[in-house]
C-alpha cells in the first residue's frame, strides 16, 4: 500500500493565531477580542502591534511590538507580517494563521479544520478576495519585468498556512526578505503571501467559506451555520455597515458588531452571557 500522510490530532497549542493591529484600535478593537474570543485561547493568541502599552500587556498574554511604522502604508503592513512570520517560526508550532482585529475566531472549528489537514504538508488555506487571480508585475532587476498572477487568500478573513510549507517560504519571507519581496511586486501583505506560495512555490490556495471579511454580506451567513465558521469580521462594505445578522444576547445596538452574541452562543457559560437564552 502506498502510505499516506495521515492528518493529525492537534490541540489549540499547535497553532499561532497572529492578530494584526495598531496602537489606535487597542481601546476600539482589540478590547473586544480580549472580552470574547481571545479570553478562551490567550496561548494560541500573538498580538502584533507598533506601539507600547502597559495595560494591553496586562491584559494579553502575548503582545509583541513590531516596532513597525503606525502608518497604513504597503511597507508598514508588510513589516508586521514579516514579523509575524519570523515569530511564528520561532515558536515551532504546526500551523500559522494570520487575522485583523476586526476579525472573530471560531478556535474550536479552527482546529477542526486543522486537524483534516498534515501540517508537514503544503497547506495554504483561506478565502480569495478577488473572483479571479491577480495580475501582478515582478520586478526582476532595474528595468526588467514579467508578469504573473496568482491567488491570495485576503488578509481580512483570516487564512492559515501549515508548518512544512511556511519552512519552504523562508527564502522570500525570513528576516528581511518578505519586506524585498513584498517591493519585487509592490502589493500588499496578504497578496505577496500569495504571490510566495502559488507564484514562487507554485503550491495551490485551497479555497474555504468558513472564513469571512467585510468585504462580503455577512447577512449571507445564516444564524443555524454560524457555529460552524472558522471566521467572521464587521466593518463597512459598499459604504454600508456589515455585520453578521443574529438575533442573541444582545441588541445591535450594545453589540454592533454581534461578536458578543456569537461569543455567547458559542460559549453560553461565560459569566457576562445571560443564562436564560435559549440559544
Ligand atoms: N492596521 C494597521 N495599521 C494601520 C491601519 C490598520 O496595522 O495603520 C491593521 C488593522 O488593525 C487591521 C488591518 O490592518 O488589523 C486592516 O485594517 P482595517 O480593518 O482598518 O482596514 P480594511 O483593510 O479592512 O478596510
Ligand atoms: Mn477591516
Amino acid at each position: 500500500p502506498v502510505p499516506c500522510p495521515q492528518p493529525a490530532d492537534i490541540s489549540p497549542r499547535d497553532v499561532f493565531i497572529a492578530v494584526k493591529t495598531t496602537k489606535k484600535f487597542h481601546k476600539a478593537r482589540l478590547e473586544l477580542l480580549l472580552d470574547t474570543w481571545i479570553s478562551r485561547n490567550r496561548d494560541m493568541t500573538f498580538i502584533f502591534t507598533d506601539g507600547e502599552d502597559e495595560e494591553l500587556k496586562k491584559q494579553a498574554r502575548n503582545v509583541i511590538n513590531t516596532n513597525c511604522s503606525a502608518a497604513h502604508s504597503r511597507q508598514a503592513l508588510s513589516c508586521k507580517m514579516a514579523v509575524e512570520y519570523d515569530k511564528f517560526i520561532e515558536s515551532g508550532r504546526k500551523w500559522f494563521c494570520h487575522v485583523d482585529d476586526d476579525n472573530y475566531v471560531n478556535v474550536r472549528m479552527l482546529v477542526k479544520l486543522l486537524s483534516s489537514y498534515p501540517h508537514t504538508q503544503d497547506i495554504y488555506i483561506g478565502k480569495p478576495s478577488l473572483d479571479r487571480p491577480i495580475q501582478a508585475t515582478e520586478r526582476i532587476s532595474e528595468n526588467k519585468m514579467h508578469p504573473v498572477h496568482f491567488w491570495f487568500a485576503t488578509g481580512g478573513a483570516g487564512f492559515c498556512i501549515s508548518r512544512g510549507l511556511a519552512l519552504k517560504m523562508s527564502p522570500w519571507a525570513s528576516g528581511g526578505h518578505f519586506m524585498s519581496t513584498a517591493e519585487k511586486i509592490r502589493l500588499p501583505d496578504d497578496c505577496t503571501i500569495g504571490y510566495i506560495i502559488e507564484s514562487v512555490l507554485g503550491v495551490k490556495l485551497i479555497r474555504s467559506n468558513l472564513f469571512h471579511s467585510h468585504l462580503e454580506n455577512l447577512h449571507q451567513v445564516p444564524k443555524s451555520e454560524i457555529h460552524k465558521q472558522v471566521t467572521l469580521s464587521y466593518g463597512m462594505f459598499e459604504n454600508k455597515r456589515n455585520s453578521i445578522h443574529m438575533k442573541g444576547a444582545f441588541s445591535v445596538e450594545e453589540d454592533p458588531s454581534r461578536f458578543r452574541s456569537v461569543h455567547c452562543l458559542l460559549y453560553p457559560d461565560t459569566p457576562w452571557c445571560p443564562t436564560n437564552m435559549v440559544y
